[in-house]
């Protein structure tokens, strides 16, 4: 049989998607019972995969097989409701489904005539967004893999904006010799504005630092006076304490002098989705560029990432870096609003995330995960520990009677397998950091977190 035989018959018979099926649904069925992170020894298991490459095809049963054996147990349970690491969200049902019938599809998002689903999902995500946040109707979106990408694409829209303001076209004269651009960030800006901000040639030392309060907010009153050349950066969800800058009073300063603002929203701006937590994103709108996750608070699988910007030839001649506009078909053509070509169908999962969950449901959404970190953040207050920050959203930053403490019971966590978190600094203190990410999250697994603290304290 030659090798096209082989995977036509695999294609054919479905035999792997039967057993990838299978095993798919065990790990569903495991779930509530797997280690929030796999332990050392569990760890192990990844030895399996130390193999030199050999010369002729592998079985494909044995591969599947082998990546549940030994992949499963070896995964992150970001599924469940007890991995509170980093801001990593879970997947609803239906997103996950969606996403199997697409890796069926296998889309190159890129064009329209790679992909009219594609295209014509993101269009429909585009307009539901505006809407969901409340956007200006001009406002155009982008569809890549993270926030990280976001304000990447966001921050170079910026960037050519405010130099053609100036007369300089950043695309065809480059960086060298342009008019200023003054950039205005805090100093608890996400490290994936610092990293893009190196990436456009906008370094360090030509960005004026303003001071943060004790929760990680913008110091409005130190803010500099703005003027037409000015990118100021603000955040909606800081990464360890939720905190949300005062947009509104930061954007009517900058609309005035006709400066940028740009808004990391990595998970944070899902707040406006929420009645009762909207009071955070009060004047978003009033910004010009936005970056947001669907993998972190909506729960879409990974990757997705939306970068959303008010003037739509900023993001494109950005983008394009032609200093025009290319129509590649009269539909909506995805790669023209992002740095990527190809690119993975994404806005399918997030149709589906967005449309399952309807607008009352984002809402749900979002309040539950804050409600569950309320509790928590009260639970173990009451349980003698220290909650180092206001609550807004759905971060909790918990210490320990000391510093040493503090890293005892972090470590004793850690281990616990029961649930997964990890530690940072908060103005000088380390602490133990808790993102409450996942639909799943219910009762039982907070009841469970609470007694894991509790122990990991009391243990050596
Ligand atoms: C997670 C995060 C990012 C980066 O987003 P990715 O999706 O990981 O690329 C940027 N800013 C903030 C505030 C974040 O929480």
């Amino acid at each position: 049989m030659t090798l096209q035989e082989k995977m036509k018959k695999e294609l054919k018979s479905k035999r792997i998607f039967e057993l990838a099926k299978k095993y798919a649904y065990e790990y569903i069925d495991g779930m509530d019972s797997m280690d929030a992170f796999p332990k050392e020894e569990t760890l192990r298991l990844l030895h399996h995969f130390d193999e030199s490459l050999k010369d002729e095809s592998s079985s494909a049963e044995e591969i599947i097989t082998q990546l549940h054996q030994y992949g499963s147990p070896t995964t992150t349970a970001q599924s469940s409701g007890r991995y509170f690491g980093f801001v990593n969200g879970s997947t609803i049902p239906v997103s996950v489904a969606a996403k199997w019938v697409s890796d069926v599809w296998d889309q190159n998002g890129g064009l329209f005539y790679t992909s009219a689903i594609n295209s014509k999902l993101e269009q429909v995500c585009e307009t539901w967004l505006k809407d969901i946040f409340n956007l200006p109707p001009s406002t155009v979106a982008g569809f890549v893999s993270g926030t990280s990408t976001a304000n990447l694409c966001a921050i170079a829209a910026a960037r050519f904006a405010l130099l053609k303001k100036q007369g300089w076209d950043v695309n065809e004269n480059g960086l060298m010799g342009c008019p200023p651009i003054r950039i205005v960030v805090h100093d608890q800006t996400h490290s994936s504005i610092k990293k893009t901000l190196a990436l456009l040639g906008l370094g360090k030392k030509s960005i004026e630092w303003i001071p943060t309060d004790q929760q990680g907010r913008i110091l409005v009153d130190q803010l500099p006076k703005l003027d037409s050349n000015t990118l100021v950066i603000l955040q909606a969800g800081n990464v360890n304490s939720g905190a949300f800058d005062n947009f509104e009073a930061v954007c009517t300063q900058a609309n005035k002098a006709d400066a940028w603002v740009h808004i990391d929203g990595a998970f944070g701006l899902w707040a406006a989705a929420s009645k009762s937590l909207n009071f955070l994103t009060k004047g978003i709108e009033k910004a010009s560029s936005w970056a947001v996750d669907g993998h972190k608070t909506l729960n879409t699988p990974y990757d997705c990432g939306i970068v959303l910007c008010k003037e739509k030839d900023a993001l494109i001649s950005s983008m394009q870096a032609t200093g025009e506009y290319l129509e590649y078909s009269h539909q909506r053509d995805p790669i023209l609003y992002t740095n990527e070509m190809s690119k993975r169908a994404r806005a399918i999962e997030l149709w589906a995330t967005l449309k399952y969950l309807g607008k009352s449901g984002i809402d749900e959404l979002v309040t539950s995960l804050h409600k569950n970190a309320l509790t928590l953040s009260k639970q173990l207050g009451s349980s003698g520990f220290k909650i180092v920050n206001e609550v807004v959203f759905n971060q909790v930053l918990v210490a320990c009677e000391n510093e040493k403490e503090t890293l005892k019971c972090l470590d004793n966590l850690k281990k616990s397998g029961t649930i997964w978190l990890g530690g940072s600094t908060w103005q000088g203190e380390s602490v133990i950091r808790i993102s409450v990410c996942s639909w799943y999250t219910d009762k039982s697994d907070i009841q469970k977190t609470i007694q894991t603290f509790i122990k990991a304290r009391n243990q050596p």
